[in-house]
């Protein structure tokens, strides 16, 4: 009795399967779960635990608020809640180790840029003095702007012209503590120049070429060919500049960072190590520095490994925070100097929990597309009927290997055959849904197999679906497409039931990379992903997890897809869903992206309704349908970029 068989199967689906397959809680960082109901939960607060978010009731009140999918949300607690761990850590850290020196954190706002995100930053941020970071013009003009607590930090890195350093100074003089990090000799000769020019003294940090190497993908941060930083060398004539200048006492901070999502906590040990024999010797040497700034890197676990791979790390934030600290106050007690006051970078770290996005599945890409009647006919090519006999002959008994190698040789000479006009358009047709069968039916009888052999497995990928998901990986996840990034992937609802497909994702833009095939699945990298059937009538929402970190922001307009619908979403413990939705940023519009392509999208509505007005006047479109035409185009020129699906 098969069929008792798969409902037992069925209902041995458990909460811990669901965990297992999609890793939630490994890659969730304390805040997702998913609960007994099996809906993916947010958990905002680490502090308030009975405070559960349901994505099912988030999804609802979007659909009611008639928000139009695809949609970013964000989790200003979660937000918070990160920037205060941080802090928290190096406070209780330092307190342990007996460390002299403060903490001073800023955040770097090019990691996410979003004014609701610094905004949330710097007020959480607020009590512990915790600052900003701007690695450009107009990100210092935004951080001017921002950061406004005369005790925190405003750092600036980043290539700098003589307007930048102006208003850095100004800065300096709105009491603010601004320092300027050098990272090309050039700019201290100009940062000099222009702070005489001014009477407004600078603070000065540089940012030393590290030779300790970041692992992963941005190792090219450090070393010698790095595009930042000084040299040694320069690091000492940047110094004596500095003092034959009269501002020996300016300079206040030695920065370093060697790259971001920093897979192997040695790396980070290490470049602690160089930069404190270099502040220390620039101690000895005459220089009161203040600040050590070991720049980001702090990575995040997207894969749930915690191992060395390119997206995970294989280290906690208190054990960086222990290697940060504790790797200070060594070399500085063995050199007999101060201990600096810490500052880090971390903008990853902060900011990649707190948001997601949520997309509909919207169709389903079937590798053998349909199925054609395959009843054989007089005079068919003996490819075809070569093919139906492995296809009629499939039992148990079948030697699978054999059935796979003949009929993929079939196929292909069938295709051959084709293009050579020996067999026609339908004999190729019936060829194809054959070959799909069989290949089923192999697939099937290696199910639970414990051993599969070598060309077969492949089978499961290139039997999948692909689930087309409203959504463009060029706007909501570049770093997938762009460096392979791991993002994690789950369903949002209905985690209690078993998935029944095997799928990669594809995207709605026109373009094949815009596809995603690498996903954590059992702990393991997968190119597909179980999840629920498709279906017309019942919605299916993916949830794709922690973008806020650079995805936020550096996503394209590829396809003229813009920015995506933003639902800003606030805890509240009296709340009978534990929330509400503070906010929704409208995502661009088919005229926003068009503008900014040069288009003019109110004369091409004109230009339109003119063409519609001519066919009206010739009588070929009747006058009251001219009108509902040249609505509809005013009316999708309004609209979202994305794909309107039915409520
Ligand atoms: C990008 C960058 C950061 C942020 O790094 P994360 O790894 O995201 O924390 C910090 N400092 C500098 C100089 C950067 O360029």
């Amino acid at each position: 009795m098969p069929n008792s068989k798969s409902k037992a199967q069925a209902s041995s689906w458990t909460i811990e399967d669901a965990e297992r397959t999609y890793g939630v809680s490994s890659w969730g960082g304390g805040y997702f779960t998913i609960g007994d109901n099996g809906n993916v939960k947010v958990l905002p607060d680490h502090n308030k635990p009975n405070v559960k978010i349901d994505f099912e009731a988030i999804i609802a009140e979007i659909r009611q608020e008639k928000i139009q999918f695809p949609v970013v949300i964000r989790f200003h607690d979660v937000l918070r809640s990160q920037v205060i761990t941080l802090n928290e850590t190096f406070n209780e850290v330092i307190a342990e180790a007996k460390y002299k020196g403060q903490y001073n954190g800023v955040y770097p706002i090019k990691v996410n840029q979003m004014r609701e995100v610094v905004e949330e930053i710097v007020d959480a941020g607020a009590p512990y003095d915790f600052g900003l970071e701007a690695g450009s013009k107009p990100e210092l003009l935004a951080v001017l702007a921002y950061n406004t607590n005369e005790n925190s930090l405003t750092i600036l890195n980043g290539y700098k012209d003589e307007e930048f350093i102006r208003l850095a100074l100004m800065g300096r003089k709105l009491g603010r503590k601004v320092v300027v990090v050098i990272e090309k000799f050039s700019e201290l000769v100009m940062l000099i120049r222009v702070s005489k020019e001014l009477g407004i003294e600078p603070i000065v940090g540089l940012r030393s070429k590290m030779q300790s190497k970041g692992q992963g993908r941005w190792q090219g941060s450090s070393g010698e060919r790095a595009k930042f930083g000084l040299t040694i060398a320069e690091v000492i004539k940047a110094a004596q500049l500095l003092e034959a200048e009269g501002l020996k006492h300016t300079l206040k901070l030695l920065h370093f960072h060697i790259g971001s999502q920093l897979p192997d906590i040695r790396a980070i040990k290490d470049a602690v190590n160089e930069s404190a024999r270099i502040y220390a010797e620039l101690h000895k040497l005459g220089f009161n520095m203040e600040y050590v700034d070991v720049g980001g890197g702090l990575g995040i676990d997207y894969d749930g490994s915690q191992s060395t791979n390119d997206s995970s790390r294989n280290y906690s934030l208190r054990e960086y925070v222990a290697d940060v600290v504790y790797g200070l106050r060594e070399m500085c007690d063995l050199e007999n100097v101060p201990h600096p006051n810490i500052v880090t970078e971390s903008g990853r770290a902060i900011t990649a929990h707190h948001s997601c996005v949520v997309t509909e599945v919207v169709g389903e890409i079937k590798p053998e597309g349909a199925d054609i009647d395959t009843s054989a006919t007089e005079n068919e090519h003996i490819l075809l009927k070569n093919m139906r006999e492995i296809h009629n002959h499939l039992s148990d008994s079948t030697n699978l290997q054999e059935a796979f190698n003949d009929a993929s040789q079939w196929k292909e000479q069938a295709s051959q055959a084709f293009k050579l006009r020996v067999i026609s358009l339908v004999e190729m047709g019936k060829i194809e849904t054959l070959y799909w069968q069989i290949m089923r039916f192999v697939q099937a009888a290696y199910k639970d197999a414990d051993f599969i052999p070598e060309d077969l497995q492949g089978l499961d990928y290139s039997l999948s679906s692909q689930y087309l998901c409203n959504f463009s990986i060029f706007q909501s996840a570049v770093d997938s497409w762009a460096i392979g990034q791991l993002l994690p992937v789950t369903p949002l609802v209905g985690l209690n039931k078993k998935p029944v497909k095997n799928c990669s994702l594809v995207d709605i833009t026109c373009d094949s990379d815009g596809k995603i095939d690498q996903f954590v699945v059992d702990h393991a990298v997968s190119d597909i992903i179980p999840l629920p059937a498709f279906s017309e009538n019942e919605k299916c929402y993916l949830g794709m997890f922690l973008t806020g970190a650079y995805q936020d922001v550096m996503g394209d307009m590829h396809n003229l897809f813009g920015r995506l619908n933003e639902v800003h979403i606030f805890s509240h413990d009296d709340d009978p869903e534990d929330f509400y939705i503070e906010e929704v940023i409208k995502g661009t519009t088919v005229e926003q992206v068009l503008s900014i392509m040069q288009y003019h999208p109110s004369a091409m509505a004109i230009d339109v309704k003119r063409s519609i007005d001519k066919e009206v006047a010739a009588g070929k479109i009747p006058p009251r349908e001219g009108v509902k035409w040249t609505d509809f185009y005013e009316d999708c020129l309004a609209g979202y970029t994305y794909l309107r699906t039915a409520d």
